[in-house]
């Protein structure tokens, strides 16, 4: 298909052709007629060509030599696909002039590194946070942060968790780096200062450990009063003795919540021990399958299958602590007649524990959030069933100090299963 300059360029050899040929008929030399005509053509688009050339030389700016036919249509395209060009450019422009505005008013430090982990690019915020300069571009970032723990985190180049240190030149302020590679083996890095989180951190750890510390007296005080007025509640009105019941009820309750809120802060704010020990699960898991069966009452068919040299490395208080309030809540949140499960075992990925019901389950919206503290399933019988809304944080920090981690699965109507993941290095057979 023939374009319109490509045709009227031919049109226009077609014409001129004829007219050499008329005019060569009258002057009786044709050839030499048609050599010439054909001659001062060629000349003609040369110079054509030779206008666009210098044209696109100087770089193509404003409109291009005017011109017909095939070398006007040429002319049109190439100034199309330099304006669009020129607009492409501009977004580009427009884009990187964004991008820096954003990480310079960015609070957090971002920095990337070449291959050989020297300083390619920072932001205004690193060069705060570290006190980096223009003469540190090109620079090994491990010499301008020689902290052990930083240095080991950019070697290895396992960037899973971030690591945090304390800022070079300035003690006491905490900052938390973490990483991506991204590109040719290039890697970007970010930085935040986290001391006021850490700090704000510190306090409500120990806010909550005073707290539940404080309460422990008094309610020792109302309980043991509560026993005396019960032993003689007999006497006394029945509006009197509804009081003390429920008096007692929430006394209760009260325990739990301060002893789970201890148990919770003691978790968090005591390092691990430096020492732990290979902890055997059959005779753990067996101690806490007898009192979940003495909690059911016999309502509930709770068994156990655990090989007898299974053991996990831990802390033994904390182990029992995480696996007894997975065998309770299966106890206290499914009905009468449900089985529950708890079975061990290893394989070449470490060792498990598992503790699985056939009972009422849980939706699975509400799992991303079941080991936040104080969340509880809406409508569930959680509040009836006595929890605290606590237990399933106190199983994932038990967990998380003694190298395992809980996986959760469940089936609305059909069951639950919760499962303990210890690696191979946390586990000792
Ligand atoms: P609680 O003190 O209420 O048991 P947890 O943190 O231990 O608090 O559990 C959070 C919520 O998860 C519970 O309120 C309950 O609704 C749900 N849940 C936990 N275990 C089970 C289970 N085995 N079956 C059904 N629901 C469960």
């Amino acid at each position: 298909m023939l374009t319109q300059g490509l045709r009227s360029e031919l049109q226009r050899i077609a014409v001129l052709a004829l007219l050499l040929l008329i005019a060569g008929f009258f002057n009786g030399y044709i050839l030499a007629t048609l050599i010439t005509g054909g001659s001062l053509y060629m000349l003609w688009t040369l110079h054509r060509i030779h206008r666009l050339n210098r044209w696109l030389e100087q770089g193509g700016r404003d409109y291009p030599p005017p011109a017909s036919g095939v070398w006007g249509e040429i002319s049109d395209q190439l100034y199309r696909l330099r304006q669009r060009i020129t607009r492409y450019r501009q977004d580009h422009l427009n884009l990187v002039t964004r991008i820096r505005r954003i990480t310079d008013a960015l609070d957090e430090g971002i920095l990337i590194l070449d291959g050989e982990r020297t300083l390619e690019w920072w932001n205004p915020a690193a060069a705060r946070l570290l006190g980096l300069q223009r003469r540190d571009e090109g620079a090994p970032i491990i010499n301008l942060v020689r902290t052990p723990a930083f240095v080991a985190f950019i070697r290895t180049g396992r960037f899973a968790e971030p690591v945090e240190i304390e800022a070079p030149n300035q003690p006491g302020r905490l900052l938390q780096f973490s990483a991506t590679h991204f590109g040719a083996n290039e890697v970007a890095l970010v930085v935040q200062d986290i001391t006021r989180l850490r700090q704000l951190e510190r306090v409500r750890t120990e806010f909550v450990a005073n707290i539940s510390h404080e309460l422990r007296t008094p309610r020792t005080v109302l309980t043991g009063y509560l026993e005396t007025l019960r032993d003689g509640a007999e006497n006394q009105p029945p509006a009197w003795q509804q009081a003390i019941t429920q008096m007692s009820e929430q006394t209760r309750r009260l325990t739990l919540l301060t002893e789970d809120l201890v148990t919770l802060s003691r978790l968090e704010s005591t390092p691990l021990p430096a020492y732990t020990e290979p902890v055997p699960l059959q005779p753990l898991l067996a101690a806490i399958v007898d009192s979940a069966r003495a909690l059911s009452g016999g309502h509930h068919h709770i068994t156990l299958e655990c090989p007898p040299e299974l053991a996990v490395e831990g802390v033994a208080r904390e182990l029992h602590s995480a696996f007894a309030n997975l065998v309770y809540n299966a106890v206290r949140h499914n009905p009468q007649g449900c089985a529950v499960q708890v079975r061990a075992g290893s394989t070449d990925g470490g060792t498990w524990v598992e503790v699985a019901d056939d009972g009422i389950g849980i939706d699975a919206r509400h799992l991303p959030r079941l080991t936040e503290r104080f969340y509880r399933v809406e409508n569930s019988r959680a509040s009836s069933s006595g929890g605290t809304g606590l237990g399933l944080a106190i199983v994932k920090h038990s967990l998380l100090r003694n190298g395992g981690r809980l996986e959760i699965r469940s089936t609305p109507g059909k069951g639950s299963s919760f499962r303990c993941l210890f690696e191979p290095a946390a586990a000792a057979h």
